[in-house]
């Protein structure tokens, strides 16, 4: 067994952190200071993204028919996502077009789909935003209302979305509606132009600051018959494979290492880290961290070896949750004054982040349901 990285992936962190030396401007933690959704962040995202893409980084994984490269495997994928997550990602929202959306659109798209969207996800011009919650239908998705009806040439569709993010600049959403049938069996999918007739955009605010978080509300709003990704009815199984990916898409067990290594040196600094409570505390994040990073690597090998998604997945993102929410603690508990205002950028998004994780990219408890049915096969109450 072999737990190093080979010099492939070495020489590819390298490439990376230089390109990122190279770009990020001097002021990218001001940038950051507010999360990926902010407006700076977004604005920033659209520089960034094409610089990016450039630089044959954005969409390197995708398979080379796509233009991704030979050899990339997801093992690169990783290190990119470990670097892009602990430094505040600076695509903003341009992983989502990169990382899942557009192979849902590769898998499943028309040809003249694939041909309008995937060029332009490659190119980093376009970012989009994810449209699944409503206010009735969070971990539960299968209750979702916005009603998609059939016209000719196209739908209409007429209801709202809640907690999406980035919606206040992105340029499409990703969009789950109703047609007909019940529960998963009447769920399609839309790629939605964001600036159609009819689509209103409000901010919520909430401890994440600007920008994060949004009500999306579609009134009577068009949208042709070539905006249908897949068939009529079938979304639920599109978005299913979508979320597999989605789970331990970011990389946060990097995020609280490093959140936990920046807080300790502080503490050093201000001669607080010899208390042995604070020592222990500092010992069981750092090691939830490392646990959380060899389950993601477990998944990341099960897609190097093509095993079919297990489990393992939820077991990861379970451990990532723990992870995310003990870094967060250990910053609010011993450093707290670094997350008052003009406190450390780093260590406020680190803590926001904490705060959230247990419900972003499907909750935690619905992650402990997973592992009983699918790891554990225990009988599931009806
Ligand atoms: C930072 C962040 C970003 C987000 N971005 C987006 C976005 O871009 N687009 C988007 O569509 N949504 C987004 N969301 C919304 C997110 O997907 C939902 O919050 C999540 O799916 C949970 O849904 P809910 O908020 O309705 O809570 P509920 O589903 O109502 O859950 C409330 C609580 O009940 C628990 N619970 C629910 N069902 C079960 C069950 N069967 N068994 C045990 N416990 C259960 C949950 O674990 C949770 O603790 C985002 C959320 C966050 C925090």
């Amino acid at each position: 067994m072999e737990f190093g990285w080979s010099e492939q992936q070495l020489a590819f962190r390298r490439k990376l952190l230089d390109f990122l030396d190279e770009t990020l401007p001097p002021d990218w933690s001001d940038i950051a200071r507010d999360g990926p959704g902010s407006h700076a962040q977004m604005d920033y995202a659209r520089e960034f993204c094409p610089k990016m893409a450039q630089a044959g980084l954005l969409t390197r994984h995708w398979p080379v028919e796509y233009g991704g490269e030979a050899g990339a495997t997801p093992w690169e994928h990783m290190i990119l996502s470990e670097e892009m997550w602990s430094i505040g990602d600076p695509r903003s929202s341009g992983y989502m077009g990169a990382n899942w959306i557009a192979p849902t659109i590769m898998k499943y798209g028309t040809p003249e789909q694939k041909a309008f969207h995937l060029g332009k996800i490659a190119s980093g011009e376009v970012l989009w935003a994810q449209g699944f919650s409503e206010p009735s239908a969070g971990s539960d998705l299968a209750s979702l209302r916005t009603q998609a009806t059939r016209v000719q040439g196209g739908y209409v569709i007429n209801g709202s979305k809640i907690w999406t993010s980035y919606a206040h600049s992105a340029d499409y959403v990703y969009l789950l509606t109703r047609t007909e049938g019940a529960a998963h069996a009447g769920i399609t999918i839309f790629l939605v132009d964001l600036k159609l007739p009819g689509i209103d955009i409000r901010p919520i605010n909430s401890i994440l600051g600007e920008g994060e978080f949004h009500e999306v509300f579609f009134t009577d709003v068009f949208v042709p018959d070539e905006a249908r990704l897949g068939e009529e009815g079938r979304g639920w199984a599109i978005v299913r494979a979508a979320l597999h990916s989605e789970r331990i898409g970011a990389a946060r067990h990097e995020m609280a290492r490093r959140t936990i290594l920046k807080a300790v040196a502080e503490l050093r600094r201000r001669k607080r880290f010899s208390d042995p409570v604070v020592r222990m505390r500092a010992a069981t994040a750092l090691a939830l961290a490392r646990a959380a990073r060899l389950l993601v690597y477990a998944v990341v090998e099960g897609r190097v070896k093509a095993r079919d998604p297990s489990a393992e997945t939820s077991i990861a993102r379970y451990a990532l949750y723990e992870a995310d929410k003990a870094a967060a603690a250990f910053v609010a508990e011993f450093l707290p004054e670094s997350l008052l205002d003009g406190g450390d950028g780093q260590l406020r998004a680190a803590f926001a982040s904490g705060a959230t994780v247990g419900l972003a990219a499907g909750s935690a408890e619905v992650q402990l349901n997973l592992i009983a049915r699918d790891g554990l096969s225990l009988p599931m109450k009806a």
